[in-house]
């Protein structure tokens, strides 16, 4: 198992769910946490917790990914005991709506292609130059398997996770002759925020989702990334699809 102590990790999403697990499980390990979200006051809630269990170094970033500029400047004025990042976690993303595609909401659709693609390939774009710079790195993706089942109502959703499976597909190519890996997790029902915030809070909605069905957990998904990332050098995990045992 390849270590990552004291590795630098961006987790981008991490004031919550999945985020909010892969934070955990890479402090235990030893790794130095960049955390990024909109949400700074739940960013700073995790560091306070994830501080009082583990010894490890936590750096915050309020960002909003679909913000270019803003991307651009978060990478480019980290510390500099901070900029040599190791592993990209892709994580932020959210699913509004289920509605039919010729009902859909105009709004919805460009937040979820804004944060899902748009967010991840930004980061990508500024992230990866150094990785190749420094001939290391690891970029993971959190996909879903909204990208391999479309689903009734799910069309703009399943399309940004479909995108970033290529995307993720691409970036491998790309980077083929350095040692830097791509991986994507594809998920399917996690139980986090992701449901109450893909029906803006109509929580009866919400857990009718999950009905019939006992979602994965947060953790459950961030020990794949873990898994991931601690393959030895010279294997690459292209793609992980895990789904709770009773969803179709
Ligand atoms: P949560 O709602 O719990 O977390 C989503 C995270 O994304 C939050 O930390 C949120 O932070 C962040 N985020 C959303 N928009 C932005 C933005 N514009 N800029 C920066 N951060 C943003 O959901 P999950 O943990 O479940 O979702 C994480 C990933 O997992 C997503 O990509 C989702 O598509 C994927 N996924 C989820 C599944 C599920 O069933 N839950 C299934 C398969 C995949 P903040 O609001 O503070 O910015």
């Amino acid at each position: 198992m390849l270590s990552i102590q004291n590795q630098i990790v961006l987790i981008t999403g991490a004031s919550s769910g999945i985020g909010a697990a892969c934070a955990k499980v890479f402090a235990n390990a030893g790794a130095k946490l960049i955390l990024a979200a909109r949400r700074l006051e739940r960013l700073q809630e995790l560091a306070d917790e994830v501080s009082k269990n583990f010894t490890t170094d936590i750096h915050l970033v309020q960002l909003d990914v679909r913000d270019r500029t803003a991307v651009e400047s978060a990478i480019s004025t980290l510390p500099p005991s901070w900029s040599e990042i190791d592993i990209l976690i892709n994580n932020a993303g959210l699913s509004r709506g289920l509605d039919k595609l010729h009902e859909g909401d105009f709004q919805d659709w460009e937040e979820m292609i804004d944060t899902n693609i748009k967010g991840l390939l930004y980061l990508t774009r500024y992230v990866v130059p150094g990785m190749v710079k420094r001939d290391r790195g690891h970029v993971v993706n959190i996909g879903s398997i909204a990208g391999h089942q479309t689903y009734p109502s799910g069309n703009v959703y399943c399309g940004t996770k479909a995108a970033v499976r290529a995307i993720s597909e691409g970036l491998k190519q790309d980077l083929l002759g350095t040692p830097i890996r791509v991986s994507s997790v594809d998920p399917g029902m996690v139980e986090t925020e992701f449901s109450d915030v893909r029906f803006h809070g109509d929580s009866d909605r919400a857990n009718k989702v999950y009905q019939g069905v006992k979602p994965l957990t947060p953790d459950d998904v961030a020990d794949v990334v873990f898994f991931c990332v601690t393959r030895p050098s010279h294997v690459n995990i292209n793609e992980v699809v895990l789904m709770p045992v009773d969803q179709a």
